[in-house]
């Protein structure tokens, strides 16, 4: 069985199974407590903060470890909302942890925008310029769409808050970019940075906020005052050093040059009459369309062989897909769209097979709705 579900989540390195046990076994001490085995641990979560720091190429901030990018941008988004005059500004193509959090803001009466989407599935940059001002406190832009792989330009973005809304932090949910792509987070100038380790090969229910200046922060959790008290909660410490092993591990431009070869050849056994994909600049995640096919029933007739999507595993229980409708996709291309995301792991002659096998099956069940 070929795995082309990685925008989801990836399989876990073996070796995080040793750390996870170290960390729960034998050095299982409380960050917080006050003696030498404690401290020693909490030191280890620092060594893993700075390891974090180092991987995003951002040379001052801080770290705040969470239980993953979800909750990293509902603390990103909720700790930085202020009452008074101010407006908040999300692109439209935000994975949902973001967009309900906008939603949520909405609802309590924050003025919150929208900014639409381009059709190459990237945020329409001069509609983002149109909608910003003094007034705006917080401009949220996902880094790498989790749906069509499309990357949105953050130090574009930046420039334009820096020119009209100086005041405003700025957000990236870069959870399909870190360690996917190559950049330094010194070059793209966001202020707050979510990522989550379960997209590359970590544990699940892990995750952290890069935050460039903690005082522009609040914290949403009330408790101990664990991570500076913006996120209270005993760390997860076995997860997080499996995290940090994890980043370590990834050698990202080796692995973005293998993933190209991958989409290539995958893209090669694969394109026929009917076959449309988004064209975006990242090897990493393709949106596929089969005309005339439900993107559901060709999933559910590959399992077998090759595991792909219909789209962002968080959004799978709602109809429709508000991503690729922002792109101003037709309902039926949507309706037969899968998704397919590739990882550094994979062996290029599988992919390629997987592509050419995805033809096939997609020929057999044109045939019978014919
Ligand atoms: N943002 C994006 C872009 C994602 O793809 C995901 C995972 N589907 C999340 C946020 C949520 O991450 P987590 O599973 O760590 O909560």
């Amino acid at each position: 069985m070929v795995y082309l579900d990685n925008a989801a989540t990836t399989k876990m390195f073996e070796e995080c199974t040793d750390i996870i046990k170290r960390y729960a076994c034998e050095d299982f001490y409380n960050p917080s407590a006050g003696y030498v085995s404690a401290i020693s641990v909490s030191k280890e979560l620092d060594d893993a903060r700075k390891s974090l720091l180092n991987k995003l190429g951002a040379s001052k901030g801080d770290v705040i470890f969470t239980g993953g990018a979800t909750e990293s941008n509902n603390l990103a988004i909720m700790g930085s909302a202020r009452n008074g005059r101010w407006e908040y500004v999300f692109s439209a193509g935000e994975h949902p942890s973001v967009y309900n959090t906008a939603m949520h803001l909405k609802e309590l009466g924050f003025v919150v925008h929208f900014v639409p989407l381009q059709t190459n599935g990237q945020v329409d940059y001069d509609a983002l310029e149109g909608v910003l001002n003094e007034k705006t406190r917080l401009i949220s832009v996902i880094h790498v769409s989790n749906e069509t792989g499309a990357i949105n330009d953050i130090a574009r973005v930046n420039k334009l808050r820096n020119k009209y809304s100086p005041k405003a932090l700025l957000h990236c949910d870069g959870v399909q970019a870190f360690c996917k792509i190559p950049f330094r987070l010194d070059e793209l100038g966001a202020d707050l940075y979510s990522i989550s380790a379960h997209k590359f090969h970590g544990a699940k229910g892990v995750g952290a906020l890069y935050v460039k200046n903690k005082s522009s922060l609040k914290n949403i959790v009330y408790g101990g005052g664990q991570e500076g008290g913006y996120r209270s909660g005993t760390e997860n410490v076995a997860g997080i050093k499996a995290m940090q092993y994890a980043l370590e591990q990834i050698d990202i431009k080796n692995n973005y040059i293998k993933v190209e070869r991958c989409k290539k050849g995958f893209l090669t056994g694969l394109l026929q009459d009917g076959v449309e994909y988004i064209d975006t600049d990242n090897p990493y995640i393709l949106s596929i369309s089969f005309k005339g096919v439900n993107g559901e029933t060709l999933m559910r007739a590959l399992e077998d062989k090759v595991v792909v999507s219909t789209g962002s595993a968080c959004s799978s229980k709602h109809a429709g897909n508000r991503v690729l409708s922002e792109m101003k996709l037709s309902p039926q291309r949507i309706k037969s769209s899968i998704r397919v995301s590739f990882d550094g792991g994979l062996d290029e002659l599988e992919v390629m097979k997987a592509g050419e096998y995805i033809a096939q099956t997609y020929e057999k069940i044109l045939e019978k709705v014919r």
